[in-house]
């Protein structure tokens, strides 16, 4: 499958925004539940160089999605620290926490998350502004162009098929050049063919951009496409390996 060249849509405000680097150290997550504490993270030490891809994989219950949280900036840690660059994210203020995830951050879940009493259009235009940026049509439009939903810009999100919604809800995780991109089971609820093309346009930016990229995937397929695994079991980090990509 081929794509068009990907533009640098990026706004002049954040463009060459480098990719940041991760730092996880001694990372431990508990929740406390009405039965006791549940443990989801122990001890987790990782580092993700700048613009490199990561996919964290193993079976459900392992961890993944609370590692991955917690890289983005959603939760904090009981244990241990999250730098990215030069921030420890799992010790500022939340107020600050968020201010960064909403400007150089950007997320995509199994689940679109779009507004849907927005447009497509509106909804990536409204992810600029939440970055601080200025909502510059053209550069929305490129960006959609590229994910090859250019022609949707005017439709609401259950006016889309699956697939469309979330090379949409990529477009809107990618609108503000953000350093970090962060993605739980993107492809989760697609077919073969959408899947391939979310992870071909993912990678795409990726590599254009030099933005970072972490993938939370039960899909061997799309883990082999990154540059490097991570194989979680019991809120541990059982092994970190490079791929061919
Ligand atoms: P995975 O993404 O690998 O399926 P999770 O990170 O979602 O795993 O969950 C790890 C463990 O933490 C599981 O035992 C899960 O039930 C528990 N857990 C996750 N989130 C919460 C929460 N908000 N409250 C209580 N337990 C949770």
């Amino acid at each position: 499958m081929t794509f068009g060249a990907v533009p640098d849509h990026r706004p002049a405000s954040t463009a060459h925004t480098a990719g940041a680097r991760i730092a996880v150290a001694d990372l431990g997550m508990e929740y406390a539940t009405p039965t006791g504490l549940v443990r989801a993270l122990d001890d987790v030490t990782l580092t993700v160089e700048p613009g490199a891809s990561l996919a964290i994989v193993g079976p459900s219950g392992c961890g993944k999605s609370t590692l991955l949280g917690l890289l983005g900036g959603l939760e904090v840690p009981t244990a241990g620290e999250v730098r990215i660059g030069n921030e420890v994210i799992s010790a500022m203020p939340d107020q600050e926490r968020a201010a960064l995830r909403r400007r150089a951050f950007g997320f995509v879940f199994q689940a679109d998350n779009l507004q849907p009493f927005l447009t497509v259009s509106e909804n990536v235009g409204l992810q600029a502004v939440l970055a601080g940026l200025a909502d510059e049509p053209a550069e929305r439009q490129a960006l959609l162009d590229a994910l090859d939903v250019g022609s949707l810009g005017h439709r609401f999100p259950d006016q889309l098929s699956g697939g469309q919604r979330q090379r949409v809800a990529v477009a809107r995780a990618l609108i503000h050049g953000p350093s970090l991109v962060v993605a739980d089971e993107p492809t989760g609820s697609l077919d073969a063919a959408s899947s391939d093309k979310v992870v071909e346009l993912l990678l795409q930016m990726h590599k254009a951009n030099g933005t970072t990229l972490v993938i939370v995937t039960h899909d061997r397929a799309v883990a082999e496409r990154m540059e490097a695994v991570v194989e979680m079991r019991d809120g541990h980090v059982n092994g970190t390996r490079a791929t061919r990509s």
